[in-house]
């Protein structure tokens, strides 16, 4: 169905690059920033069974680690939110709650809004800094 006479939906994201927070197209599924002119990904990432090494994973949506999944990574940058439910390693960055699922196993350093671990869901260790604080200053690449 067509509404010619709405504009087009938005949604607002927070670019990882530059931390602007910038209106997409809802439907959009990359966009470039506005204000930092890089390419960012809108899109949820899904790490599934028998995925491995993945040098970073960016996205203004979900990162999800699937059961049976295990992601080691440098860096995680999620916009709305981590789900652990296989294994992460990684210097986490969100900007929505980080769940450890059931069985899910997390290590790494972790700067979320809120986090929630499930029953038998493991932390191995980190540094944690969860709450509204402001965020720490980006590692140099
Ligand atoms: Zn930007």
């Amino acid at each position: 169905m067509l509404f010619p006479m709405k504009p087009p939906p938005e949604r607002f994201v927070l670019c990882y690059h530059c931390k602007a927070e910038i209106a997409v197209p809802a439907a959009a599924r990359t966009a470039s920033c506005p204000a930092c002119y890089k390419g960012i990904v809108l899109d949820d990432l899904a790490v599934r069974e028998g995925a491995g090494m993945a040098g970073r994973l960016s996205t203004c949506g979900k990162v999800k680690v699937h059961k049976k999944a295990r992601a080691v990574t440098r860096q995680v940058e999620a916009g709305a939110g981590v789900e652990v439910d296989g294994v992460l390693e990684a210097r986490i960055s969100s900007g929505g709650t980080l769940v450890v699922g059931s069985k899910g196993r997390l290590k790494g350093d972790c700067t979320a809004p809120s986090l929630v671990v499930e029953e038998g869901g493991i932390i191995e260790g980190g540094f944690f800094r969860i709450g509204h604080s402001p965020p720490p200053p980006s590692p140099a690449p």
